[in-house]
């Protein structure tokens, strides 16, 4: 994700399959969504040893048949840095050059307050492992000196992308948005190079969130997180995941809806008018949650004016 890039640019998170049935859906929207040319496709993470290989086949399937720009997500949960190290090399040796550093959810069973991490306490220095074991595997590329095709140069191994997550309302164990911003700050300073938004629904709070970290110094594009809910029932375990606020407007809308249709509809006008304003107030892209639809986030796109437009990175 380096090089030229058309801007704004749309990407999408999936999740891997959890039967056959699932997979064959997944598949599916994959066919759909990498047609549509995004930066990349983010494949989130559970660190149980099914999940992973679950995660990593997803991945594997996207850049060897669709050749799309994939982004793994990976946490601190229950490793050790022996354990972190490990798992990094596997998801390199797959192809994969773009990650997403994650303090990660509680496993089952356990909860915010229990000790469910390992050594790596933070998103930060998990951003620094990934950098270290990159850096081990490829320290230097030789590469052609134009005008010259006898001769060859050192260069730098290749960098990574690695993005971190950002909290426009505030990550639920923040004291303060200082806090929310200081804790950007630091994974940037460990070496973050991309930012992606939790879930939010209002363009204002990103807005907002994005300008008090460009002046407390954050560099970083920071991508808005956002997706199409089309349920009351999505809306409320959504809301039951990331910890943030019901949206009072959207929650009305869903419950007047008389119909499952009408609720679709209501859910992907909503995400869609958000895209709008958030790409009118500056945004440079748009990062959209699919639950492994295809159908909704294109319609997004295509109301958002950004279908058809060449998302991939140069
Ligand atoms: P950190 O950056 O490490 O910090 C979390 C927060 O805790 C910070 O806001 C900070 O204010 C606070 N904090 C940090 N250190 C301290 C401290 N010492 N004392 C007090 N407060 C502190 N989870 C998964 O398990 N798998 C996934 O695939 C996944 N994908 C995600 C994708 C996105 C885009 C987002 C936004 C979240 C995702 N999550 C995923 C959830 C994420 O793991 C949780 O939100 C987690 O609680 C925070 O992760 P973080 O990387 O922001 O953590």
């Amino acid at each position: 994700m380096t090089g030229e890039r058309v801007f704004p640019t749309f990407s999408f998170e999936l999740y891997p399959p959890r039967s056959p049935a699932a997979e064959v859906s997944l598949f599916e929207s994959i066919d759909r969504l990498s047609a549509a040319n995004p930066e990349f496709i983010s494949v989130t993470y559970r660190p149980t040893s099914p999940d992973r290989a679950a995660s990593l086949s997803v991945l594997g399937k996207l850049i060897r048949e669709h050749r799309v720009h994939a982004m793994a997500h990976l946490t601190c949960v229950g490793s050790s840095y022996a354990e972190a190290s490990q798992v990094i090399r596997e998801f390199l040796d797959e192809g994969v050059t773009s990650f997403l550093a994650l303090r990660g959810d509680p496993p089952d069973g356990q909860s915010e307050g229990d000790d469910f991490l390992g050594d790596l306490a933070s998103a930060a220095e998990l951003v620094q492992l990934i950098h270290r074991v990159q850096a081990e595997r490829s320290q230097f590329t030789f590469e052609e000196v134009p005008g010259f095709p006898a001769a060859k140069r050192l260069r730098s191994g290749e960098k990574v992308t690695i993005a971190v997550a950002a909290f426009p309302n505030g990550h639920p164990r923040s004291r303060s948005r200082a806090q929310d911003i200081d804790t950007l700050l630091a994974k940037q300073a460990a070496g973050a190079n991309l930012a992606i938004t939790q879930l939010f629904f209002e363009a204002d709070e990103y807005l907002t969130f994005v300008n008090e970290a460009r002046s407390a110094g954050v560099t970083m594009r920071i991508l808005p997180g956002i997706m199409p809910v089309m349920s009351l029932a999505r809306l409320r375990r959504t809301l039951e995941l990331s910890g943030e606020s019901m949206p009072r407007k959207l929650l009305a809308a869903l419950e007047a809806a008389p119909d499952s249709e009408t609720a679709a509809q209501v859910g992907i006008d909503a995400c869609t008018g958000l895209a709008k304003d958030l790409l009118a107030g500056g945004a440079d892209g748009i990062h959209l949650y699919t639950f492994n639809r295809s159908d909704a986030p294109l319609a997004v796109l295509r109301g958002a004016g950004l279908l058809g437009m060449s998302s991939q990175p140069a």
